[in-house]
């Protein structure tokens, strides 16, 4: 163990070394990163979310009106769509993996504390991003997983319940007795492979997932993402929606992002941080996602995920905001899609940009 001197020896060390560096302008001065910060005016409380969340940002707005932050806001919004069972891509009725089991992922940011939290492969809670809430206020850690974020949501009150309903018990069921190439397990395969994965393509796949990102009275931002995730996925399978940077991101001085759609695709490109830090540079919240989206298509290798003209098979959407109230959102595959918005002027839909248009 240290001696507390050397302790406190090295603690002083480091303080002086680096006042040291910032008053001699080395090669750690230079600007801030967050130079950009102040840019954006804040012009009043506006909500936005995936197609589903047309309920959310309406109730998340009402919540802002009434002097909420941002964050217990969006969480609000959102738990509207766990508890409906007829929304299988979220919460209560979400359908289940491969082995019939509702596993969900979710997450939230802080815009004014920076802070995250997230669930993954929870079972049997239904409002997976509250459990993410209290990750972020009620423990020193960013993201629980599978029986451990279920005994941290048991611990703090939470009920356990089945989360299957009988719809999505028999749309698992048709699913387990049709089981063909139509599942997550691949042969061994090289990158020209075109011939393994799904036959139908990745779109035929029930994707869905509720991003919800606001401001509020106060100019604060923060955002959720809550999901079943990918319908009859591999028992264990996370996806982008609890991963912060990927799901969602948030930074206060800027704005906040977040995603649905293939979120193997968003893993691998962290494409919700990579939007807010587009909006940091001078996008607008529609350039910053559509830059997202042309990301992950040119950085698409596999032969299975693409289709003849090397374009990807699967869907990703993106929903932003950014401080001073602009909002905006894009997918890859588009020309049907919109998401939703609430500000003082009410509910509505507005169509998403895309890349290539969907036939
Ligand atoms: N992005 C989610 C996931 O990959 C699914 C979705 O949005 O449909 O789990």
């Amino acid at each position: 163990m240290m001696d507390s001197n050397r302790r406190q020896f090295i603690k002083k060390s480091v303080v002086l070394g680096l006042g040291a560096t910032a008053a001699s302008g080395g090669a750690l001065a230079g600007p801030a990163p967050d130079a950009h910060a102040g840019r954006f005016d804040f012009n009043g409380p506006v909500t936005i979310s995936s197609r589903n969340g047309t309920r959310a940002v309406r109730r998340a707005m009402e919540e802002i009106e009434a002097g909420a932050d941002a964050l217990d806001a969006v969480v609000a919004g959102v738990n509207l769509v766990e508890e409906d069972p007829s929304d299988t891509s979220v919460g209560y009725g979400g359908l289940p993996n491969a082995d019939g089991v509702v596993q969900l992922d979710a997450s939230v940011m802080h815009g004014p504390s920076g802070r995250a939290g997230g669930v993954a492969a929870l079972e049997g809670v239904v409002h997976a991003s509250r459990v993410a809430l209290k990750v972020l206020r009620r423990s020193d850690h960013v993201l629980l997983v599978g029986k451990g974020a279920q005994e941290f949501a048991r611990m703090h009150g939470f009920p356990i319940q089945d989360l299957m309903t009988d719809t999505s018990r028999r749309q698992w069921l048709r699913w387990k007795e049709n089981l063909s190439v139509d599942d997550e397990y691949l042969p061994e395969h090289d990158l020209e492979d075109a011939t393994i994965g799904q036959a139908d393509g990745w779109n035929e796949r029930h994707w869905g997932t509720v991003n919800c990102n606001a401001i509020d009275l106060n100019g604060n931002i923060s955002g959720v993402t809550t999901t079943s995730g990918l319908a009859f996925k591999i028992p264990g399978r996370v996806g982008d929606s609890p991963i912060i940077g990927a799901g969602l991101y948030v930074d206060n001085e800027v704005g906040a992002a977040g995603s649905t759609g293939r979120g193997e695709a968003n893993l691998e490109s962290l494409a919700s941080f990579l939007v807010v830090e587009r909006m940091r540079a001078g996008d607008t919240p529609e350039e910053a996602c559509l830059f997202a989206c042309r990301r992950i298509a040119s950085r698409t290798k596999p032969a299975y995920l693409l289709d003849v003209e090397g374009r990807p098979r699967f869907n990703v959407q993106f929903y932003a905001l950014r401080r001073d109230g602009l909002v905006g959102g894009a997918e890859i595959w588009g020309g049907r899609g919109s998401f939703a918005m609430a500000d003082r002027d009410g509910a509505r839909l507005v169509p998403l940009a895309y890349l290539f248009e969907q036939s």
